[in-house]
C-alpha cells in the first residue's frame, strides 16, 4: 500500500510526561504506517525548553506563522516544584501563553461526542465549541481595598495631557474598588478568530455580553463584533449557510441549555473561564476535549485540552500499566492533518483524518475504552484497555473501514 504524501510540513511540537509517550505511540501505530509524515519537529519538552532558554517555544510559534498549521503535545507549565524536579534555570512561562502571544489567537475547545456517553444536559447531541477571549477584563484588573469614607474616581490622562474624569462612588465607609480595561485591537482579533473558526467548522456563531448594563464597556465588544461581521464576514456566512447571533449573556445561557448544540459560543474572558469548564464537565471528560488556537490571520494550532497526565506518567516510570485516554491528542493530529490536507488540496489526507476519527469513535462505541471513560460510558459490555492497546484497537477498526 502506498503511503499518503504531504506537501507542506506540519509544525510538530512535542511535549511532556504521559502525553509525550502517547504522542510517539500515535505516530508509530496510527500515522507512520499510512502517511509519509512530513513535520518540522520542535521539542517543547521541559528539558529542551530549559536548555534553549525557551527559544524553542518561540521558534515553534514562528514556524507556525510560516507554515500555517501546527500540532502540539501537552507541556508542563513549571511551578516551584517543577523547577526542583527538572533543575530548571528559571520558572519558564507557560508555552501556550508564549505561543498565543506570538500568534495572537483565540482558543476553541470542543468535545468529542460518542453515543455511549450521554451529556448531562439532555438536549445536547452536537458539540458546543467555546471560544474564550484571553485578554483583559478581570484578569488584568487593578483592585483596591477602600479603608473608609472617600471619593473614588475614574481618571484618564491622554497623551496630550487632557484629563477626563468620572466619579465611581462616594464612599461613606469601607468597601472595595476595581478598575479593568480591554483594547480594541484585542477585541478585533478575537472577533476575527471567532468568525474564521465558525466558517471553518460551518457552525453558527453566538456571542453575548451584558451591554444593557455595561453601556460603554460591553457595548464596545458588541459593536466591534457587529462591524467586523458586516464588513468582512456577512457574505461568507451567507454562502456557508451559517448565522451570527448576538444576545445578552443571561439569554444565551438559557438558549444554550435548551439547544441541541452544534454552535460556536464566543465568550468574554470571565464568561469563557466559567462556561468552558461547565461545558467540558457536562460533556463528560477533559480527556475528550480538543482544543485549537485560531489566529486572526488564519493560522491553526491543534492540541488536547488536558495536561500531561502526570499521575499516569509516574505509574509508567514505575513500570506499571497505564490506561490513559489518547482521544484528544489523537484528534489534535487528525485536526491538523485535515487542515493541512485542505490547505494543500490533498484529499487523501483529509479523508484519512476523517476515517481515523471515525475508527476512534467506533472503538469507544463498541465498548473498548480507557479507564477514565469506563465510569461514564453506558455501553453494556465494557472492555477497559491499556494506553497502547487502545490505539491498536483503533487501528484494527481503521483497517476494517477499508
Ligand atoms: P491534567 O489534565 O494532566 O490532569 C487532570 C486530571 O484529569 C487528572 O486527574 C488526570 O488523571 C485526568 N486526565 C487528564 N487527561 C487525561 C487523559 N488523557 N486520560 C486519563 N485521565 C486524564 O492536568 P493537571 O494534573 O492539572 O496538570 C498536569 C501537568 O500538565 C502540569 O504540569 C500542567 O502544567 C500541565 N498542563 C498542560 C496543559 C497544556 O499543555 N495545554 C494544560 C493543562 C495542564
Amino acid at each position: 500500500n502506498k503511503k499518503i504524501q504531504m506537501k507542506t510540513p506540519l509544525v510538530e511540537m512535542d511535549g511532556d510526561e504521559m502525553t509525550r509517550i502517547i504522542w510517539h505511540a500515535i505516530k508509530e501505530i496510527l500515522l507512520n504506517p499510512y502517511i509519509d509524515l512530513k513535520t518540522e519537529y520542535y521539542d517543547l519538552g521541559l528539558k529542551n525548553r530549559d536548555e534553549t532558554n525557551d527559544r524553542i517555544t518561540i521558534d515553534a510559534a514562528l514556524a507556525t506563522k510560516k507554515h500555517g498549521v501546527a500540532v502540539k503535545c501537552a507541556t508542563i507549565t513549571p511551578n516551584a516544584q517543577r523547577v526542583q524536579e527538572y533543575h530548571l534555570k528559571q520558572m519558564w512561562k507557560s508555552s501556550n501563553a508564549t505561543i498565543r502571544s506570538i500568534l495572537d489567537g483565540t482558543v476553541f475547545r470542543t468535545p468529542i461526542i460518542v453515543n455511549s456517553i450521554r451529556p448531562f444536559v439532555k438536549p445536547w447531541t452536537k458539540p458546543i465549541s467555546i471560544a474564550r477571549h484571553a485578554y483583559g477584563d478581570l484578569y488584568k484588573s487593578v483592585e483596591m481595598r477602600v479603608p473608609g469614607a472617600g471619593k473614588a474616581e475614574l481618571v484618564f490622562t491622554a497623551e496630550n495631557g487632557e484629563v477626563s474624569k468620572e466619579t465611581i462612588f462616594d464612599f461613606k465607609g469601607p468597601g472595595v474598588l476595581m478598575g479593568m480595561h480591554n483594547i480594541d485591537q484585542s477585541i478585533v482579533s478575537f472577533a476575527r478568530s471567532c468568525f474564521n473558526f465558525a466558517l471553518d467548522q460551518k457552525m453558527d456563531l453566538w456571542f453575548a455580553t451584558k451591554d444593557t448594563i455595561s453601556k460603554t464597556y460591553d457595548h464596545r465588544f458588541k459593536d466591534i463584533f457587529q462591524e467586523i461581521f458586516e464588513h468582512e464576514y456577512q457574505e461568507k456566512f451567507t454562502a456557508a449557510k451559517i448565522d451570527y447571533f448576538y444576545t445578552l449573556i443571561d439569554d444565551v445561557v438559557a438558549r444554550v441549555m435548551r439547544s441541541e448544540g452544534g454552535i460556536v459560543w464566543a465568550c468574554k474572558n470571565y464568561d469563557g473561564d466559567v462556561m468552558s469548564d461547565m461545558v467540558a464537565s457536562a460533556f463528560g471528560s477533559l480527556a475528550m476535549m480538543t482544543s485549537v488556537l485560531v489566529s486572526p490571520d488564519g493560522y491553526f494550532e491543534y492540541e488536547a485540552a488536558h495536561g500531561t497526565v502526570t499521575r499516569h506518567y509516574y505509574q509508567y516510570l514505575a513500570g506499571k500499566e497505564t490506561s490513559t485516554n489518547s482521544m484528544a491528542t489523537l484528534f489534535a493530529w487528525t485536526g491538523a492533518l485535515k487542515k493541512r490536507g485542505e490547505l494543500d488540496g490533498i484529499h487523501e489526507l483529509v479523508d484519512f483524518g476523517h476515517k481515523l476519527e471515525k475508527a476512534a469513535i467506533k472503538t469507544i462505541e463498541e465498548g473498548v475504552m480507557t479507564k477514565d471513560l469506563a465510569q461514564l460510558s453506558e455501553s453494556p459490555d465494557k472492555k477497559v484497555v491499556q494506553t497502547k492497546d487502545f490505539l491498536k484497537e483503533i487501528d484494527t477498526r481503521f483497517s476494517a473501514l477499508g
